[in-house]
């Protein structure tokens, strides 16, 4: 990781100079996670060229950097307006993006969104402690929702998030765009079709170096640090190699390097997680060191996937040999995908209650992490 990057899964770029950045669209769709989805498509579209408008709540890092530009990639959506607390960059924006100036919203007039018939979708990327008072905004103004992980602070907000999308009758869906990725996709083939036996010894770490006061530190708007920013990729990608939720954790938290810096949330946590059949999974995260890697074992052979958690520049290796993937635009996959769920009325890939079962997770390890490293029942 690029400990000079102030985004932890900006950091490949920076540093390899062979990225291709491929939008694959439906094509890679049709083959990853979401079936027969070209096929869907094809007939959905046909006949018109009917686009989602999305607007983005939240106009940070992760939306300047990432989110904004691969609107401009998507083949289902159009950046069609914003949530923000200035006035002048919603102006900026409108004028970058090409949206009119009336699809500017603040945090208080959310529910102004309702009678906007620009907007289908809002992506809510505001800090995860703020993630279920705007969620619930936004299903209330009768919005199809994408939330950014963590999906919240607690399975609580979780719980309410999810029944105020029903009650709405919108669809919610979790920013985890590594399911739109190939070397990600990779290893779902390999755990379902066992090709190197059951994936039974898994490992992984997301750190990066993060040192400044910021929402990220402040346990009311992050609910807790490394674990809750970055861990969470971990415990991703071992559900889904050992596709199963698991049903025990053990936690530790180390001991802190800066602990005037991290007086509200840890600095550094190691995890063991148990799923059923023996599988298990010893990961860790920090905001004190730079790894970003997976590894998953059978009894026929090995994968690795290192970087395992950018936005770009992946890179898989197996006991095979090296796997070559296209680099995609996994965030426009990503939208396009719930663009598509919500056109054919399919149920998301990424629903709120796999986000709602990290969560589940996420309790469990600060719940062990607290009592001595006990062995915590997901
Ligand atoms: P950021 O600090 O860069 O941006 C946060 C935005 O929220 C800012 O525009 C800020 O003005 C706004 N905001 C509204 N109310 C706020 C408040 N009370 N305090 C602080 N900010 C407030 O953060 P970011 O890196 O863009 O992260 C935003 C969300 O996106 C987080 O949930 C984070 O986990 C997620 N994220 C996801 C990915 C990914 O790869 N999926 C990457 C980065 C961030």
């Amino acid at each position: 990781m690029n400990p000079s990057s102030a985004d932890p899964h900006d950091r490949v770029q920076s540093r390899r100079t062979f990225v291709r950045n491929v939008t694959l669209g439906a094509a890679l769709l049709g083959v990853g996670a979401t079936g027969g989805l070209a096929a869907e498509l094809d007939e959905t579209f046909k006949g018109g060229e009917r686009k989602l408008g999305v607007a983005l709540m939240g106009l940070g890092l992760y939306s300047r950097g990432e989110l904004g530009p691969a609107l401009l990639k998507t083949e289902r959506c159009r950046f069609a307006g914003v949530v923000t607390g200035s006035h002048a960059k919603g102006v900026a924006w409108s004028q970058q993006y090409g949206f009119p100036e009336k699809n500017i919203w603040n945090y208080s007039t959310i529910d102004e969104i309702a009678g906007n018939a620009d907007v289908d979708i809002v992506y809510v990327v505001t800090p995860n402690g703020l993630h279920a008072e705007h969620v619930i905004k936004v299903a209330q103004a009768g919005k199809h929702v994408i939330c950014e992980k963590p999906m919240a602070n607690s399975v609580a907000e979780c719980d309410a998030m999810m029944a105020a999308c029903s009650k709405a009758d919108v669809k919610l869906s979790i920013g985890y765009r590594l399911h739109f990725d190939p070397h990600h996709i990779e290893l779902d083939r390999l755990a379902r079709e066992k090709d190197f036996g059951t994936l039974t010894h898994l490992s992984g770490e997301d750190s990066w170096t993060f040192s400044k006061r910021a929402w990220r530190i402040e346990k009311s708007l992050s609910g807790g640090g490394p674990m809750m920013d970055v861990g969470i990729y971990v415990i991703q990608a071992a559900c889904r190699a050992a596709m199963a939720q698991p049903i025990s954790v053990t936690a530790r938290e180390l001991p802190k390097t800066n602990p005037e810096l991290f007086n509200e949330v840890e600095e550094t946590m190691e995890w063991t997680m148990e799923f059923p059949g023996g599988v298990t999974c010893v990961a860790s995260s920090s905001y004190a060191r730079n790894f970003d890697r997976f590894r998953a074992e059978g009894s026929k052979g090995w994968i690795n996937i290192e970087p395992a958690y950018g936005y770009r520049g992946l890179e898989v290796n197996t006991s095979r040999g090296r796997l070559d993937f296209p680099q995609v635009a996994q965030q426009a996959l990503q939208m396009d995908d719930f663009a598509s769920c919500v056109l054919t009325d399919r149920p998301s890939p990424i629903p709120g209650s796999m986000g709602r079962d990290h969560m589940a997770i996420i309790e469990a390890i600060y719940r062990s992490a607290a009592g001595g490293g006990n062995r915590t029942l997901v």
